[in-house]
């Protein structure tokens, strides 16, 4: 018989695809221009043009049979040092391409990064509200999901996080900027969990490592993320091209360990391990290299911001309340009903696509994704004015 717990992931069906699937079929029924889709993270512009010249470029000049080749598991050489070097000069880090492994996507660089820490029974604590894969992928390391909640304004909690740390604790996860409620760490916050974590660590006789992970790293309004593994060097950074170079589909990403980290070499030989236990061969050789050339470079960003204010700007107005996203592209928008997928599906009759907030692991809000195109917003907000004149009434 094959395994029943993977049959129930597989046939579980996530909140998010389940509302795109809904919204895919109003669309033909109603028309796509009448369906106010704000399910998915997918994003809404096009890679920049570095992306497409250099794939262009690799393809007349390099051979196909070295250009589309296995590379070495951890991902080229050359490809691993400029990435290295792109850390090193925008945040001073101090890495080496030889504790840089390149993967597919951050969701990859989680899943090898805890299947490298995990040992059965091993904690893994998350702060909500959290991207939802991360208890799958715990537990596909045979880790448990540890849930602390965060403070106000979704800000972290030091002592909530302090007092949830145990000893199998192994890792905590840390996502700035933040999806769903698109908070950003400041300084003062990613000191203080070094703290606690630093202290945890002392009493343990062995690190609790910190897992950075930052697919919307350059997605910021104002405000410049701090650089986590300056803060506490048991850091391992996961990174996604996904939405800064908008490659989301091309499965591209990586994981760098510190020099410095307690354990680099063997960290990072438990990292080439669980890559190996995985399957992951080696990320894909294209976008390897064509992302090793648009380091630091991004899709045309200021599109979200311009869809941020002008839909939190809006939704203030008709009377929701949620913070003001300083980075990704999602807005937390508090339920006006204490059911939030009753809201989602009061919404639904105004053709507004809302995800109930239970699976992040924090009731009565839904999120919204903005990474959608200017005129869905624009037309969307004679929907959410309606959809609040309900609760009026
Ligand atoms: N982590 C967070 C917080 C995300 O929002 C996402 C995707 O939306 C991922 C990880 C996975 O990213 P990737 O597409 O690079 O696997």
């Amino acid at each position: 018989m094959f395994n029943k717990e993977m049959q129930t992931l597989g046939e579980e069906r996530s909140v998010i695809r389940e509302l795109f699937e809904y919204g895919a079929r109003r669309k033909r029924e109603i028309g796509a221009e009448n369906v106010f889709d704000f399910s998915l993270g997918n994003p809404g512009v096009p890679a920049p043009a570095c992306v497409e010249e250099e794939i262009l470029r690799l393809l007349r000049e390099v051979p196909g049979q070295v250009l589309h080749g296995y590379t070495s598991a951890p991902g080229l050489y050359e490809v691993r040092k400029a990435v290295a070097d792109d850390l090193k000069s925008r945040f001073g880090a101090d890495t080496d391409p030889d504790l840089v492994y390149m993967t597919c996507g951050a969701s990859a660089s989680l899943t090898v990064a805890l299947c490298a820490l995990c040992n059965a029974g091993d904690e893994v604590i998350v702060i909500a509200p959290f991207f939802p894969e991360y208890r799958v992928f715990i537990e596909g390391a045979g880790g448990k999901c540890v849930v602390v909640p965060s403070g106000k304004g979704f800000r972290p909690d030091l002592s909530a996080l302090e007092g949830a740390i145990t000893a199998r604790t192994k890792a905590v996860i840390v996502n700035s900027p933040n999806n769903p409620t698109g908070v950003v760490y400041s300084e003062e916050e990613i000191e203080g969990i070094a703290r606690v974590l630093r202290r945890a660590s002392e009493a343990r006789g062995e690190p609790v490592y910190l897992l950075a992970d930052e697919p919307y790293r350059e997605l910021t309004y104002g405000k410049t993320p701090p650089f986590v593994p300056n803060f506490y060097k048991e850091t391992l950074v996961l990174y996604s091209f996904s939405k800064s170079l908008s490659l989301a589909g091309e499965r591209i990403g990586y994981l760098s360990v510190p020099k410095n980290c307690a354990g680099a070499k063997e960290l990072f030989a438990a990292i080439s391990g669980a890559g190996r236990r995985l399957g992951f061969v080696c990320a894909p050789a294209l976008f390897q290299r064509a992302v090793s050339v648009c380091l630091g470079r991004t899709a045309d960003l200021g599109v979200y911001r311009e869809n941020r204010d002008l839909l939190y700007g809006a939704l203030v107005r008709f009377g929701y309340e949620c913070v003001s996203p300083d980075g990704a592209f999602y807005l937390f928008v508090k339920s006006p009903e204490p059911d939030a997928k009753a809201f989602s599906e009061r919404a639904k009759k105004f053709e507004l696509l809302l995800v109930p907030s239970d699976s992040f692991g924090v009731p009565g809000y839904v999120r919204i994704s903005y990474c959608v195109e200017r005129s869905v917003i624009e037309h969307s907000l004679p929907a959410f004015g309606k959809l609040m004149e309900e609760y009026r009434k």
